[in-house]
């Protein structure tokens, strides 16, 4: 990974608390990064701290080899996408676009053809004379991305850009930001508490926590490799069981003991030894269901299960089981030829050793 943008050990405290805790990372060039956590992690802070906005206590910020620590914003190649937009409400949209472009004093034609080179792209081109009252939501995010990367910013801050739009327009406007990136290839730095966006926007994701940074990793990484109880958590559906390592498999997997589960194997996720408590991640998604004892050659877990809940989510259907004491969710595809479950029926429940994961020790 090329070290275009570094994060180094930055803090920033607001009175007691430490909003942003010895952060490190390390973005590439043109790569779509974001910062993912709940509410009140830090998130914003350390996007403003990129943008100029606000000063790290400690720490130091590199932009392609050049400290930015303290550069006014305006210094900054670097530009960024606010969550209420904050357009000029007085101004076209044309003008909105070229503001950048005339407080740096370009001529005419070259602002006319960047402006109109952006129009294009954020597709506005029939919008260009409206004033943003007369916009709807995804049009002026539009505006305001256009308004930010014609003045071609090395990295973009975008912050929670998509908050304020309804979910169907913020699909929409998920596959548009996808298909900027892949047109300008600026490097975007994406805030947002919504797991969805980042993992279907992201080439990596930086899942924050108090401040602190829980995981770097990929979405692919983040979903099926949690490093942590709270990344695993924070980050799509899981059930989390309570067991004790049995021992030691090849590999890198572990037999543990579940209450209601007998003795699955797992992927191990860090070290452990016989006897640790440990949490147990799985899936909904990965728990099979089927009447017959899955066939032993297919390696996979089983134990038995009562269904107690089935709720039903058109092209899927979710399910509340209980085995012994245990109660889990499976998610169900619903497909031709699947036999219907319905309440109260018994039913083998099976999974892959690579499905399951140690992602907690506790102390013990
Ligand atoms: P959200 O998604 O709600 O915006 P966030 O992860 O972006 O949350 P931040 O806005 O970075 O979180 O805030 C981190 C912590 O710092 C919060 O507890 C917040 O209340 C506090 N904080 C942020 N800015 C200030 C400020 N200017 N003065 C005092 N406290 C602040």
């Amino acid at each position: 990974m090329s070290e275009f943008l570094v994060i180094d050990q930055v803090s920033k405290s607001f009175g007691a608390l430490r909003a942003v805790d010895a952060v490190s990372l390390h973005i590439g060039r043109g790569e779509v990064f974001s910062l993912l956590g709940p509410s009140g992690c830090g998130k914003t802070t350390l996007l403003r701290m990129l943008g100029g906005f606000e000063k790290p206590d400690s720490g130091r910020l590199l932009l392609a080899g050049q400290d930015i620590t303290d550069l006014p914003p305006e210094k900054r190649p670097v530009n960024t996408v606010f969550q209420n937009y904050a357009l000029f409400p007085h101004l076209s949209v044309w003008e909105n676009i070229a503001f950048g472009l005339k407080m740096a004093g370009r001529s005419k034609p070259d602002v006319k053809a960047a402006v109109e080179r952006m129009l294009a792209m954020t597709r506005l081109i029939d919008h260009a004379s409206k004033r943003p009252a007369q916009l709807s939501g995804g049009q002026k995010q539009r505006v305001a991305i256009a308004r930010a990367l014609i003045n071609e910013p090395q990295v973009l801050l975008l912050d929670e850009p998509l908050a304020a739009l309804d979910l169907k327009l913020r699909q929409h406007m998920l596959s548009e930001l996808n298909a900027l990136h892949r047109e300008v290839g600026t490097t975007f730095i994406y805030v947002t508490h919504d797991q969805g966006e980042a993992l279907s926007l992201s080439d990596r994701i930086a899942v924050m926590n108090h401040g602190r940074v829980e995981q770097i990793a990929s979405p692919t990484e983040l979903y099926e490799a949690p490093a942590n109880g709270f990344v695993a958590g924070f980050i799509g559906d899981a059930n989390f069981l309570r067991g004790t390592v049995q021992e030691m498999m090849p590999g890198s997997f572990v037999r543990v003991q579940i209450d209601g589960l007998g003795r699955p194997a797992v992927m191990a996720g860090s070290d452990l030894k016989t006897g640790d408590a440990v949490r147990v991640m799985l899936r909904p998604e990965s728990l099979h269901l089927s009447t017959e004892h899955p066939a032993a050659s297919e390696r996979a877990n089983c134990f038995q299960a009562i269904v107690e809940e089935v709720i039903y989510f058109g092209a899927h259907e979710r399910l509340r089981l209980r085995a012994g004491t245990q109660v889990l969710h499976a998610q169900r595809t619903r497909a031709h030829g699947h036999a219907a479950v319905s309440v109260g029926q018994s039913w083998w429940v099976s999974f892959q050793p690579e499905a399951g994961r140690v992602v907690e020790r506790e102390g013990n």
